[in-house]
């Protein structure tokens, strides 16, 4: 069930190296990443000799039980969670990726989205390579199987530099764990370290998408894995390599903005931070007079905290938030009006009644949702609504791992602010500007954003498929 109308979030990787109890590791990662994707998630682990993996279909709660774990035993793990952005939501294309090769077994977990996959699975398929699955990410690791290179991280290398777009990935041989990122750094990726192990010493080397999945696991965060790099950790310990010429850092401005944890540091920035500024930048461009400032949870929250604190006008949870909704719900005979948004969201009546509100969430994207949110709030009695969003319009599709409608469907690309406004019913409507944006996420400050979901400026040649091609011929 869809009631948020949102971009999705797109994948959450791990990896462990080196720890006795390495895929509760992982799984506990994949637990703190668990808002990244929420279809299917894997764990591959190494006992340091062969490869064992789960993978299903769900929630990472549900699908690692202790049974499930016990057979995942080894000292290095990988772990995915996945929403699909690219190839079908089926078990089929749940990630790791594990394949026997001419170099060994290996395993591979991906964040992002291959911009000339289609390309070169064409091209890999005439030279009569068979794919298991349609997903991006197995093109990647054909071109590792097909490297003429000898060594697994030459080959690796090779195989990065022969594909574009998104991608921040781990993988494993059974003795060792790798960790890359395209030239541009679209996707994050931390390393993080655990030096502790039961009063005893060790070391043990992790990554993960978000460092939120090192507090969970007690590891401590050493570094960004770099745009370009590719970090290779095994007995011998940790090497690093730039496998591609420097590319201008185009990292997505929308992890601070809304997919990320706002306890989580990406691209070596606090996203709460971020999120608290960009709510105080929007007070200083559109202020208005109000009575509250009202999130709509949860992703609205850190930025009205920011719009409330530079404003002086008191925040208050006017809209409460159902967090145990499952996907099916059954609804009664006779409907309910926005029940969709019901059934997740209830106005509080006694902090809106009379009130001038000041409404803050982090974007529209249809614009169905924030309708009904605005009827809800009037409905519970509020004498204004005033929508303020965290961010510019959304004018352009993402091409880079986020699941985002075709621009015919993306309400600010078809329509005006004055139009929107008038569409969702509320008193006023402002976004935050683009410059605005860049400055509270830091731009310039060691990070360059990419931006191009609100600018159609997209830092990499693209070919929109939805553009050229019927739904029909479609993957
Ligand atoms: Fe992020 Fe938007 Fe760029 Fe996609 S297009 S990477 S969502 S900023």
């Amino acid at each position: 069930m869809q009631i948020n109308d949102k971009f999705r979030d797109e994948c959450g990787v791990v990896a462990v190296f080196a720890h006795p109890e390495a895929e509760k590791l992982a799984y506990l990662g994949l637990h703190a990443l668990q808002h990244r994707g929420q279809e299917s998630a894997g764990i591959v682990s190494s006992d340091g000799l062969s490869l064992h993996q789960h993978k299903a279909m769900g929630l990472v709660a549900d699908i690692f039980t202790p049974d499930v774990l016990s057979r995942l035993r080894g000292t290095l793990a990988l772990g995915h969670t996945r929403y699909s952005t690219a190839g079908d939501s089926a078990l089929l294309n749940a990630q790791p990726i594990v394949v026997q090769s001419n170099k060994g077994a290996i395993a591979v977990a991906h964040n992002g989205n291959l911009t000339n996959a289609l390309e070169v699975r064409g091209r890999l398929e005439r030279q009569g390579s068979i794919f298991q699955t349609n997903s991006d990410t197995e093109v990647i690791v054909h071109l590792i199987a097909l490297s003429k290179e000898q060594t697994l991280p030459e080959a690796m290398a090779d195989a990065l530099r022969r594909v574009e777009g998104a991608f921040s990935l781990v993988m494993m041989s059974p003795d060792r764990v790798f960790a890359a990122r395209d030239p541009r750094g679209f996707r994050p990726l931390a390393m993080g370290r655990i030096s502790a192990l039961d009063g005893q010493k060790c070391d043990t080397v992790v990554f993960a998408s978000e460092t939120c999945a090192f507090d969970l696991i007690g590891a401590e965060y050493v570094r960004d894995v770099k745009p370009g790099e590719l970090v290779v950790v095994g007995p011998e310990g940790i090497a690093s390599q730039f496998y591609s010429t420097v590319a201008p850092q185009s990292s997505c401005i929308f992890e601070h903005v809304y997919f990320s944890r706002p306890d989580s540091t990406v691209f070596g920035r606090a996203v709460q931070t971020s999120r608290e500024e960009l709510g105080r930048e929007m007070a200083r461009e559109s202020p208005v007079e109000a009575d509250v400032v009202v999130p709509v949870p949860d992703s609205g929250v850190t930025a009205a905290v920011g719009y409330a604190a530079e404003s002086g006008i008191p925040f208050r949870f006017g809209l409460i938030r159902n967090h145990y909704v499952g996907r099916t719900f059954i609804e009664p005979s006779q409907s309910v009006r926005d029940f969709g948004v019901k059934l997740k969201l209830n106005p509080v009546r006694s902090l809106l009644e009379g009130k001038r509100v000041v409404l803050i969430d982090d974007s529209i994207v249809r614009g169905t949702t924030s309708r009904k949110i605005v009827r809800l709030i009037r409905g519970a009695g509020a004498k204004e609504v005033h929508m303020r969003i965290s961010c510019p319009p959304t004018i352009s599709p993402c091409f880079y791992g986020v699941d985002t409608p075709s621009k015919k469907q993306l309400i600010a690309a078809n329509k005006s602010v004055e139009q929107i406004r008038e569409y969702i019913g509320a008193d006023s409507l402002a976004y935050l500007s683009l410059d605005g944006l860049k400055r509270a996420c830091g731009e310039g400050l060691q990070i360059s954003y990419c931006s191009a979901c609100y600018t159609g400026k997209y830092p990499t040649e693209i070919i929109d498929v939805e553009e050229i091609l019927p739904a029909s011929v479609r993957r």
